[in-house]
């Protein structure tokens, strides 16, 4: 009889069952963090030109297999990035409190916003992505409504701040 099968063990893994699922998958999660990290290092250890070439041409020929499926992806990535931006930054117009996201947009505080864009690749996700990168900086940025945004970039101020200055 196999071990599985004996009464003894069934009984056993029966009282232990919740014990044994929160161990294995804290088990599962460790080698999927080992395997991750395994996979960045190596990836950073070969990569050579060829390496990357190699690497390009495989993008592509997964794209064409099925581009939907690519595009849905990174539209999901960027819906995620978003939201986590949205999360960062407080969900909200930091001048009158607007939380509808799509009227939200992102401020550069210092009016350096094409600067920025320029430097990271012009598009508002890689405008993001760099914030992402540097842990969502506060001082610079915050988040404003696009009345807001366009009233304080052509008077200086917006006027719900300047009525209550
Ligand atoms: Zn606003
Ligand atoms: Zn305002």
């Amino acid at each position: 009889m196999k071990q599985s099968e004996r009464p003894s063990y069934k009984a056993w893994y029966a009282a232990n069952r919740e014990r044994l699922i929160t161990k294995a998958a804290a088990r599962n999660k460790a080698l999927g963090i080992a395997r991750t990290k395994y996979c960045r290092e190596y990836y950073h250890k070969t990569k050579t030109p060829e390496r990357m070439a190699q690497l390009a041409e495989r993008k592509k020929t997964e794209y064409w297999k099925d581009p939907e499926r690519y595009w849905k992806y990174a539209k999901d990535g960027r819906a995620r990035l978003r939201q986590e931006f949205f999360t960062a930054y407080g969900s909200k117009c930091a001048c009158c409190h607007e939380t509808e996201q799509a009227f939200l947009t992102l401020e550069h505080k210092n009016r350096d916003g094409a600067a920025h864009r320029k430097a990271v690749g012009h598009t508002s996700t890689a405008v993001l992505r760099d914030l992402r990168k540097r842990g969502w900086p506060k001082d610079d940025y915050e988040i404003l409504c696009f009345n807001c945004n366009r009233a304080t970039h052509e008077q200086g101020i917006c006027p719900h701040r300047r009525n209550t200055e």
